[in-house]
This record gives C-alpha cells, structure tokens and sequence, in this order.
C-alpha cells in the first residue's frame, strides 16, 4: 500500500528510508489541474508530499485546485509542457497526465496534441533523467485502438489507424510508451506506465464532452441526451478514486511495464444513458448522433497484471460511481439533486 510504504518515514517529515527516496517527496504532477490530475494531487498532498503541478490550463480549471492554493507545499506553474521546463531543486518523482483525453477536446489541434504527447513527454523524460527522478506516464487504452479482441490485456497490440481524427491522440501516446520504454533502456530512467480506461468522476468539466459527463449535465439539464450510433458500442467505466489507487501503487510498485488500470464492468451507450435517465428521472429526450468516424466498438481491460503486481482492483461499482457524479454535477450547474440518486457523502 502506497500509504503505508510512505508511513514509514512519520516522525521525520524528510528522512530516508526503505532504498534511500525521501519519505516526504518533491512530485511534479504535469497535467495536475485537470479531472484526474487534481484527485491525484489532493492524494499526495495529503500523504504529506511537495507538489508541483505543471499546467498551461488549456483543459484543466484552476477550480480544481484553488483548495490548495494557500497550501505552503502546493506550488503551481503555469506552462505547456512542450516548452522547456525548468525546476530548481530536487524533484523525485514525475507523474506526467498533460493531454487532453477528451476525444473533442484533443481534436481541436490535433498537431498540438501530438506534440504535447510526444514533446511534453521528452521533456518530462529529460527533466526525470536529470533528476534522478521516477517518471509515471498516463497511457490509454486507446493504445489498443478499435480491439478486434474482448478483454484487452497489455500483450495484445492493437488495431490502430494512424490516418484519422482518434490518431494524434492515439498514436502520440503509443509513441510516447515508446519514448518511456527507450530512455529506461538507454537512459536507465526508472519508469512506470498506466493503460488508463475510460475514468469518471467529479470534476469533469460540464462541457467535457466525454460520454459520462455528457449525459448527466444533459439529463440534469433537461436537453437531449446524444447517443451515438445506435448505442451498441461499450465502454468499461472506472470511478476517479480507483484510478488514482491504482496510480499510486504502480507508481510505488517495481514494474516497469505497462499496466492496464480499468474497471472491467462492461456496458453500452445506450445501457450506460437508460441508468443515467433512471437515477435522475430526466424527461430530456434520447437523440441519435453519427458515429464519429474510428469510434471503438467495444472496450474492457484485462486487468489480471494490476491485481497481480499492485494487489489492485476497482471497488467503486457504476452505480455508485454515478450517484457520486451525478451529486457534483447537480452541485455544479444549481440543479436539485435528483430524488432517486443515493445521498453519499
Ligand atoms: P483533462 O483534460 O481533464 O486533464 C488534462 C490536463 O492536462 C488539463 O489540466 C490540461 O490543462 C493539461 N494540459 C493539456 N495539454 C497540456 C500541455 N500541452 N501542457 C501543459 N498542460 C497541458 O483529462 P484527464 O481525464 O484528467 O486525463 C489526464 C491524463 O490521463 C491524460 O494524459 C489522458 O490522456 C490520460 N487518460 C485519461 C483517461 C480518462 O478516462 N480520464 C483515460 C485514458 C488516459
Ligand atoms: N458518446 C456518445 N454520446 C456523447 C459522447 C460520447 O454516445 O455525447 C460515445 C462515443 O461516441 C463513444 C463512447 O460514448 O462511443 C465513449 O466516448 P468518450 O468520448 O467518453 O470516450 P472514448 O470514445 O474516448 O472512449
């Protein structure tokens, strides 16, 4: 447990211990003030480290992270990732999520996406060889790309298309596992590799435009709900919080390889807005949209690796997950938390 490994070091905030990193350490968080980024952040301040977070707030919102604001360990730098990033001091550990993973949002300008894969990622490799430091990397299951295979486990290569929209995204994250992969051989960087599936929770932006986020502010807004396709294609939905365990683990954990994080709940589009329409009792209409072109049909991780090495697993089911979703955002946008969704804390 990564709670417990740091524990180790209380009673001497900056002492060494275990095979000499700091118990209290200095962590870069690139991509910190965004959905995933500021739970993870709010994780490791709370474990009593220094954070840096790095963010040029392109998605990311300063909202989520203005708790930390007057917060003597919490530093922000407001940069892209792809220019040349300079710390002073010691930094030991690099977690690097500077991407937007909202397939609308990174294809605004895909060249900068792939730029912010690959040149953000060199530059945190560079920053942690110079450092000395362990570098995370937030890859996806879109490494994957539209998986003729059910169940995805990390041996299988993909089905991927380097020619359309899903590509800058997709092939800049396969190109940057790549980029890992080499500076650990030839450069000897301790690095640690994430195949993250898709993850929900608070602090989504309302205007996101992944699915989950999609359907609950239009349900709680009473617009129409978009499915599209017909709805058949599936997802494997895992809750912010599980995410952000299974982070911290690999991240304390000694495998280099990459490892899928997911939940492997599998459910369709169209199951996925009938439970959303259940727990808000929405009256917004269901409308179909086109399949957006290289849309995958199917996605659920085999996640046999995680459990093995990080003794990790989801424990937040979809329901409960949502009843929490469902709560911020009811929050966010002034609407009534709808009755049928349970109270949680
Ligand atoms: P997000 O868009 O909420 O967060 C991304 C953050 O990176 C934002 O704060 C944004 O401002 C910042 N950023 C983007 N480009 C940058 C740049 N060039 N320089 C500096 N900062 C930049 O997305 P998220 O869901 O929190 O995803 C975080 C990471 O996890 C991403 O790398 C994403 O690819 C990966 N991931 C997420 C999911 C998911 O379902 N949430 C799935 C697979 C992979
Ligand atoms: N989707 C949908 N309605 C929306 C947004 C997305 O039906 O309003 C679909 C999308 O086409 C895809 C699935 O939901 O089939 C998941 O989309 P998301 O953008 O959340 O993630 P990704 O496609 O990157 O897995």
């Amino acid at each position: 447990m990564p709670d417990d490994f740091l524990n180790l070091g209380a009673g001497s905030p900056f002492g060494l211990f275990g095979r000499g990193r700091p118990a209290h350490k200095t962590v870069l968080v690139a991509g910190g003030a965004g959905f995933v980024g500021s739970h993870l952040i709010d994780r490791l301040l709370a474990n009593g480290h220094r954070v840096i977070c790095l963010d040029n707030l392109s998605t990311g919102r300063l909202a989520n992270i203005a708790a930390h604001a007057a917060n003597e360990r919490f530093t922000l730098i407001r940069q892209d990732v792809c220019d040349p990033i300079q710390i002073a001091g010691a930094v030991d550990e690099i977690f690097n999520l500077a991407c937007p993973a909202s397939p609308p949002k990174y294809q605004k300008d895909p060249v900068h996406t792939f730029r912010t894969s690959v040149i953000g990622a060199m530059n945190l490799l560079e920053l942690a060889r110079a450092k000395g430091a362990r570098i995370f990397q937030a890859s996806t299951s879109e490494v994957y790309g539209d998986p003729e295979v059910s169940l995805q486990s990390e041996n299988y290569r993909g089905n991927v298309n380097t020619f359309g929209p899903r590509a800058c995204y997709d092939e800049g994250k396969r190109a940057a596992e790549t980029l890992f992969h080499d500076y650990h051989h030839q450069h000897g960087v301790e690095i640690r590799i994430a195949r993250i599936f898709n993850t929900y929770g608070p602090r989504m932006c309302p205007d996101d435009g992944r699915v989950v986020s999609n359907f609950v502010v239009q349900a709680l807004s009473g617009r129409d709900m978009t499915i599209h396709g017909d709805g058949s294609q599936t997802r494997s939905f895992c809750y912010v919080d599980d995410l952000v365990e299974g982070i911290l683990r690999l991240m304390a954990s000694a495998v280099s390889e990459p490892v899928n994080l997911g939940n492997p709940g599998e459910f369709t589009m169209a199951e996925l807005a009938a439970i959303v329409r259940e727990k808000t009792g929405t009256t917004a209409r269901l409308v179909h949209r086109p399949l957006p072109t290289d849309d995958p049909r199917q996605r659920r991780p085999d996640i046999s690796r995680a459990r093995k090495a990080l003794g990790w697993a989801p424990l937040v089911a979809l329901s409960e997950g949502l009843d929490r979703t469902i709560a911020h955002f009811a929050a966010e946008l002034g609407r009534p938390l709808p009755s049928r969704t349970e109270k949680v804390a």
